[in-house]
């Protein structure tokens, strides 16, 4: 907005200086114009008006002319006659309007066109100026109209001597149709104007006897009286002055004598002429300097609209350039942003990350501690085991020792009361004790070692059999309902002696398991689930069960619910032992857990001795 303004204020500016530079340059041109006008005029004016200004003193000198003012009203019509011819014949070889010669009282006695209908013969002239001046000063020299002829003219006048004094005057007339026609230019006006301030010459017919300078009163009347144009009212020519020009020149608005109605504005120059009066004045149509100006102006026009077209196209270059930077920018915000959101995620990720990292390392110390705390439970269950066994082999060691040493104090009584039978006895009972504190630590060694044996495929039904042999008398007596359901040929590996200890053991743990119960039923399977892979055997009893608080230490040595004399809790540690020594497991659990009838039931996961697979024992 501000630019195009400036810009604006600019142009006027410019267009403003241009057009006076123009109108200043055509002006001064149109001066030089005018100057070289004046010139021309002067020097014309000067040449025509020399031609007659000698004229009448050479009429005057004239001996004809001086008789015939000498004799006046006295002269014969041959002189008159005579004079006439010759000032016809001189105004005719000088090309005057007219030539007169004037007596004393102002009356015209002789002249060119005596032989006229308009002749001045007769007239008085005593009332010119030119009269007047030519017998007061010699010459005389009056611009005027004709009285006789209507026709305007200059007058030159001078006296006619004899013997030194003035007795008449010769006067001529001379036309300046010639002079106008001569100065008449296009665009140009040209006149003459007299120390009245009258225009007596002019290229403009209608501007003729008009006033150029404002007319007083006086001089009004004076005019009036000299009917100096004849006896016309001498109005002003109407114009206006509206300017200065270097001194030299000014401009002044007149009316134009090409258009009726109309002014025009033009620059009026002036000079002195004496030769016929006050000054030469030219006027200069500046229209030349108008159209210079519109020329100008057309330029410095003509020049913004490039200028204005290339700033717009510059302007459009730049909004374009700045729309493709705003898009640049708008773009780099978005990477920035883009690039700014991607470092947040990432740093968010790595804090996620490290959060996790840390999380790890703290599960893995909770892991670890967790482990520790393990083995510390391990490590001080493997103590209580310890502590149990201990305690568990005082108990029963100590009974046998206490027995042995009473049984040995009393066979030393016996030998002192010399009843050797007796004695004998107590050392038979003796023998019996540390039997069965053999048995105990035997057991016990079993316990302890373990078994490197070699394992070989060994039928499952015969070993059921071997143990139903042994209990047979109690599973009669106790009227104990034996259920064994074995597929023909199920082999598993194993030692045979040794699965025949751990089948014994789990059927006499059954069978004291239901002696209490109504119903005594004992079932022994086996089963190979997954395509003689694996074997499950299993034994299970319809008794009340394994004790909850029993069943988490059931395979640990010396725990027992039996009373005294009847079980050391050593039966399912060993068979446990045993088990593992042919790589299988065993595991225990309660039926009415699973939702089935009856109570305890132990499975023993065999390797098929079918498989592929030799198993070596530790
Ligand atoms: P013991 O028979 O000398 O007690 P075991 O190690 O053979 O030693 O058995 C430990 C305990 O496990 C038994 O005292 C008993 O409480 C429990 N138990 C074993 N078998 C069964 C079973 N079939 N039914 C119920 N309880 C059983």
């Amino acid at each position: 907005m501000w630019a195009w303004a400036a810009a604006g204020a600019l142009y006027l500016g410019a267009a403003a200086a241009a057009v006076e530079f123009a109108w200043d340059r055509a002006i001064d041109a149109l001066a030089q114009v005018g100057a070289h006008r004046l010139d021309l005029y002067a020097a014309s004016l000067k040449s025509e008006l020399g031609r007659f200004e000698m004229m009448p003193a050479i009429v005057a000198r004239q001996d004809s002319v001086r008789a015939l003012l000498r004799a006046g009203s006295r002269a014969s019509p041959e002189l008159l006659h005579d004079v006439n011819t010759y000032l016809e014949a001189v105004s005719d070889d000088a090309g005057s309007l007219a030539v007169d010669v004037i007596d004393l009282q102002g009356e015209v006695i002789a002249a060119s066109n005596w032989n006229q209908s308009f002749s001045f013969v007769g007239t008085n002239v005593s009332y010119r100026p030119y009269f007047k001046d030519a017998l007061v000063h010699g010459t005389g020299r009056f611009f005027g109209i004709g009285t006789n002829t209507g026709m305007p003219g200059l007058y030159f006048a001078s006296a006619v001597r004899d013997a030194g004094k003035p007795i008449g005057a010769a006067a001529v007339k001379l036309s300046v149709d010639a002079l106008e026609a001569a100065w008449r230019t296009p665009g140009e006006a040209a006149m003459v104007i007299d120390s009245n301030g009258v225009i007596v010459i002019s290229t403009v017919p209608a501007w003729k006897f008009t006033a150029f300078r404002p007319i007083t009163a006086q001089q009004q009347r004076d005019i009036q009286a000299s009917r100096q144009y004849a006896g016309r009212n001498v109005d002003a020519l109407p114009y206006r002055r509206v300017g200065e020009w270097n001194g030299t020149a000014w401009l002044g608005r007149f009316p134009d004598w090409r258009r009726a109605g109309h002014t025009t504005q033009f620059l009026v120059m002036s000079r002195t002429a004496p030769q016929a009066g006050d000054s030469i004045t030219v006027l200069l149509d500046v229209a030349t300097a108008r159209r210079q100006q519109q020329i100008a102006l057309a330029f410095v026009t003509g020049a913004f609209l490039i200028a204005g077209l290339y700033a717009l196209y510059a302007a459009q270059r730049r909004r374009t350039i700045a729309e493709k930077l705003k898009a640049q920018d708008a773009l780099r915000l978005a990477n920035d942003r883009l690039e700014m959101t991607v470092a947040q995620r990432t740093a968010a990720l790595v804090e996620t990350n490290e959060r996790m990292k840390q999380e790890i390392v703290e599960r893995k110390r909770t892991e670890q501690r967790l482990r520790d705390s393990q083995q510390e439970v391990v490590h001080a269950g493997k103590l209580a085991v310890l502590g149990q066994m201990a305690a568990g082999l005082t108990h029963e060691l100590n009974q046998p020792l206490v027995a042995i040493r009473t049984l040995c104090d009393n066979a030393r009584t016996f030998f002192e009361r010399n009843q050797p039978e007796q004695a004998v006895a107590n050392l038979e009972r003796v023998a019996k004790l540390v039997d069965s504190m053999a048995v105990l630590t035997g057991e016990l060694k079993t316990f302890a070692r373990k078994p490197d044996v070699e394992r070989v495929a060994v039928s499952l039904s015969e070993a059921v059999a071997h143990a139903r042999l042994i209990y047979e008398a109690r599973i009669r007596d106790e009227g104990v309902q034996l259920d064994v359901k074995i597929p023909a040929g199920t082999t598993v590996w194993a030692e045979s002696s040794q699965l025949q200890q751990v089948i014994v053991n789990l059927l006499g743990n059954a069978l004291d398991a239901v002696r209490n119960e109504p119903k005594r039923v004992i079932t022994i399977a086996a089963a190979d689930p997954d395509a003689r892979e694996r074997v499950l055997f299993t034994i299970a009893d319809s008794g009340p069960g394994i004790a909850p608080d029993v069943l988490a230490h059931l395979f640990e040595p010396f725990v027992t619910t039996k009373p005294r004399g009847h079980g050391l809790g050593l039966g399912l540690a060993i068979s446990s032992r045993i088990v593992e020594g042919f790589g299988a497991k065993i595991s225990a659990a309660n039926l009415a857990d699973s939702g089935a009838d009856g109570g305890a039931q132990f499975t023993i996961e065999f390797a098929a001795a079918t498989s592929q697979r030799v198993v070596h024992g530790r």
